[in-house]
């Protein structure tokens, strides 16, 4: 065995349904990505929080040597007088080892009380509790009641940080035979130093390791749209993981026959009069749209929810004789920018025209906030959403594609611009653009490496937007016939 798996790797087992991302999981060197920093930065606010409010009658154990740590817990379990103890530390016979947020005496038992920075208990949550209780019982530990301790979506800032905490009973769901029958079948495949076995599940499909696992495929049959866990197993049996591999006379829709046929075939198929038809929706001057936003477990701003968007960043591009015209706006890290941030594209959106955005339900959503925080702006906010125009329905109702099977994400419909696509961006993703305006606004990026940071998400979002006029104007192309 390489070593023991954290609670990450089993977790990470767990999302895909597979032993072996555990295994993948435990072997992956990747540092973590910005969207990824982001969500442990946010856990760590919530479980700071957790130990200075709802936690502030226990003990802590600091620690952070394993086996002073452990050693500590049992001296503090010893002590009657001690009723909760906070990063209680446990090793089982075997060598693993496992911290729980906050165990409180219960007579002869101690109840588990695992902290997590989402607003629901999801069954990601209780399956994170399983593995750290069933560490601590087989340490020794006689466990009680475990508790999900969550966040609770109705706080706002202001409020005690008491009200910020709920709590959920998970006693019975974590003995769910589903969850631990993965977790022992995951311990037994990794057992003695074992690769387990890859094979093709559900969650292969938004897996990163595909490659680790399958090799390095041409035609991936995660290119394809989930297709259903029956139509996967089938599959799974046959050692299909190459489109080009799937029997002729498998089940499929026509719709997915049609993207592999293109894939294979290199054939585009443009609906040109439906194309026309709909472009002649838009209304001159045209401008391009996109927002990014941040979101915090605990929210900084006023009248947000946790976890709740705040829309830190726009970019437009205006259509103009000659070509496109280009205006920013990215909020600094401290303070509250919004009004200004709002005002400011107010102006810049004009009163006039259509703004091309791509997928219409977050910029939609973006704007509503916007007008539920400035209810004084709200008659001039409204406009703006009038005036929205989502380029991503033409794409998936005219346009089939090689490159597309079935997809549409901006990213991957800018390759029908040539020499267009978003190589040379150190941000190159929403989430990490996320990620980015977290870990400033919290503090985890030195001084000196913020005006990089910034200029990168300036620059990311300013792509978004040329993308789309970059698109549009080749749609336009197609139906001029050019
Ligand atoms: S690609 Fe599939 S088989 Fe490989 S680790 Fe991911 S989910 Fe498991």
């Amino acid at each position: 065995m390489i070593d023991h798996p954290s609670k990450h790797d089993l977790v990470t087992a767990y999302e895909r349904c597979c032993p072996r991302a555990a295994y993948e999981s435990m072997i992956d060197r990747t540092p973590p990505s910005l969207a990824l920093r982001r969500i442990f930065v946010e856990g760590n606010v919530v479980d700071a929080l957790a130990r200075d409010s709802i936690f502030s009658d226990g003990v802590t154990v600091t620690t952070r040597d394993v086996g002073r740590a452990a050693a500590e817990t049992s001296a503090l379990m010893a002590d009657d007088s001690v009723v909760r103890i906070n990063q209680a530390t446990f090793v089982t016979p075997g060598g693993e080892s496992t911290r729980l947020d906050s165990i409180v005496r219960s007579g002869e038992k101690w109840s588990h009380e695992e902290v997590k920075s989402g607003t629901d208990a999801k069954d990601k949550y209780v399956y994170d509790a399983l593995v750290s209780t069933d560490r601590a019982k087989r340490a020794g530990l006689n466990v009680d009641e475990v508790r999900l301790v969550t966040v609770n979506r109705n706080w706002r800032l202001g409020d005690s940080p008491e009200a910020l905490f709920q709590y959920t009973d998970v006693t019975d769901r974590i003995q769910d035979p589903r969850m631990v029958g993965l977790l022992s079948r995951t311990y037994a495949a990794l057992q003695n130093g074992k690769v387990p076995t890859a094979s093709l599940v559900s969650g292969c499909w938004k897996c990163e390791y595909f490659s680790s696992c399958f090799g390095e495929v041409e035609y991936p049959i995660t290119l394809l749209k989930r297709l259903g866990d029956v139509r996967i197993l089938a599959l799974s049996q046959q050692g299909v993981v190459d489109i080009r591999n799937i029997p002729a006379d498998f089940d499929l829709t026509n719709g997915q026959r049609e993207n592999i046929n293109s894939a294979l075939n290199g054939q585009e198929h443009v609906n040109q009069d439906l194309l026309e038809e709909l472009l002649g929706g838009l209304e001159e001057p045209v401008r391009h749209l996109d927002f990014e936003w941040s979101g915090f477990a605990v929210p900084l701003h006023t009248d947000v929810a946790p976890w709740g968007a705040v829309t830190t960043q726009y970019s437009i591009h205006l259509e103009v004789q000659d070509g496109l015209e280009h205006t920013e706006y990215l909020s600094e890290s401290e303070g509250d920018d919004r009004r200004e941030l709002v005002e400011k594209m107010i102006q810049d959106v004009g009163e006039e025209g259509s703004i091309v955005v791509y997928s219409i339900a977050a910029e939609r959503s973006r704007i509503r906030e916007m007008a539920r925080w400035f209810p004084d702006l709200s008659n001039e906010l409204s406009a703006i959403e009038r005036r929205l125009f989502d380029l991503q329905p033409l794409v998936k109702r005219c346009l089939i594609y090689p490159q597309f099977f079935g997809k549409s994400s901006l990213k991957l419909v800018s390759l029908i611009v040539p020499g267009f696509g978003y190589d040379g961006l150190d941000i190159d993703n929403g989430e990490d653009a996320m990620g980015a305006m977290n870990l400033m606004t919290r503090g985890e990026i030195d001084a000196g490496d913020v005006p990089v940071l910034r200029e990168r998400l300036l620059r990311y979002c300013e792509r978004d937007t040329e993308a789309t006029a970059r698109i549009l104007q080749a749609l336009r192309d197609m139906v001029a016939g050019d």
